[in-house]
């Protein structure tokens, strides 16, 4: 039984002591060993507290009495014929996410879901026709990086890693369970567990304004913006919150962003929608809206997906826009497109997939 039990995943490491402290399971004097703990958990991806040899055997069988170490079941695992992961994972609650793995040749990228569902109703994408249903927990954020670490064989951390990029860009929008991702953020950054670069790790909204200038203050990440269109009639219909947080709150957020700095780039994202905002005209007001923010963009050809209202723009589309904004002096790469064949390719994600086929079959059964 777990139901009683805290789970371990997800605390800080001042929640970790403060929690023995308080169940009396360490004395205040004795940090070090929720230290320990944290070492396992987040170096070494250990899940057994018998196998934990650094702790104590008497507060090994403490720890088991009061906490859990627990990871999301896994539903279904594919492999795309590039190589591309995808994990349907079945929260404690039985609600269903997503989360992709895409290797490359010199790193390891790990698309991480924030809620379960998306509110936000982007018309390009899969994900945001499914209702939101809720935020995730920290742990279950986390959890993403560690189950995908646990199938990889990617512990403990070294210099070759596998994961080496983590994404925010699953289901669901990120600032919208602020806490709960920053939370998962510091402990994927954290020098004493998983120790992720922070450059490594990006953050990618559809324009919370508000939250942007505190995410910039309060976390040390990338950020990346589903930017998709450059006047607010068309973004108003691709990306709805818009009509909340205009085009031009969202770019001034961008040019206040506390950490935008060349090396620390904001990206913006802009998917490749056939004659809605691929024209050379599309791409010099782009231009000319981020004139000044230390950025690039990144050129996303649109997935499709089962009746999906958009094509992808053509090659040439995508490249004689790419080279407009390269020669405004912007890197300007076009996304390959990854996972298709499994669904696991950008805007795809949709983990209520299984529950429609299911009740559909029981619909014509
Ligand atoms: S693109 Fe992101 S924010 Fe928009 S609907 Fe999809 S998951 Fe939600």
């Amino acid at each position: 039984m777990t139901e009683d039990k805290i789970d371990l995943i997800g605390l800080s490491l001042e929640e970790i002591s403060e929690t023995l402290i308080n169940k009396g399971l360490i004395q205040s004097k004795e940090k070090f060993r929720s230290k320990q703990l944290w070492h396992w958990l987040y170096f070494r991806g250990e899940t057994d507290f018998d196998k934990m040899t650094t702790v104590s055997k008497d507060l090994r069988k403490k720890l088991k009495d009061h906490f859990v170490i627990q990871r999301p079941k896994i539903k279904s695992h594919q492999i795309s014929k590039d190589r591309t992961q995808k994990w349907l994972l079945e929260l404690n609650d039985g609600n269903l996410i997503e989360t992709v793995f895409i290797p490359e040749e010199n790193r390891g990228t790990l698309c991480v879901s924030s809620q379960v569902g998306c509110t936000l109703n982007c018309k390009f994408c899969f994900t945001g026709t499914q209702k939101l249903v809720r935020n995730l927990t920290s742990s279950e954020i986390i959890s993403q990086l560690l189950l995908a670490k646990d199938n990889l064989s990617d512990w403990p951390n070294g210099k070759d890693r596998k994961i080496s990029n983590i994404v925010f860009m699953g289901m669901g929008e990120p600032l919208y369970n602020y806490e709960n991702v920053k939370n998962a953020a510091e402990i994927m950054g954290d020098k004493e567990g998983i120790q992720l670069s922070t450059k490594r790790i990006t953050l990618s909204t559809s324009g919370i304004v508000p939250e942007i200038i505190k995410w910039g203050n309060e976390v040390d990440s990338r950020l990346a913006i589903s930017l998709h269109a450059t006047n607010d009639e068309l973004r108003n219909d691709i990306v709805p919150i818009n009509k909340k947080f205009p085009l031009k709150d969202l770019i001034k957020a961008c040019r206040e962003y506390p950490r935008s700095k060349n090396s620390k780039r904001i990206t913006f994202e802009y998917v490749m929608l056939k004659g809605v905002n691929d024209t050379a005209q599309d791409a010099r007001k782009l231009v000319k809206l981020i004139s000044g923010i230390p950025a690039k963009i990144n050129l996303i050809p649109f997935n499709p997906w089962p009746n999906s209202p958009y094509e992808c723009s053509s090659k040439e589309e995508i490249k004689k826009f790419s080279d407009i904004i390269k020669n405004a002096g912007y890197a300007s790469p076009v996304r390959k497109t990854r996972g298709q064949d499994i669904m696991a390719a950008c805007g795809q994600l949709k983990s209520s997939s299984i529950k429609i086929r299911k009740s559909e079959l029981r619909a014509n059964g």
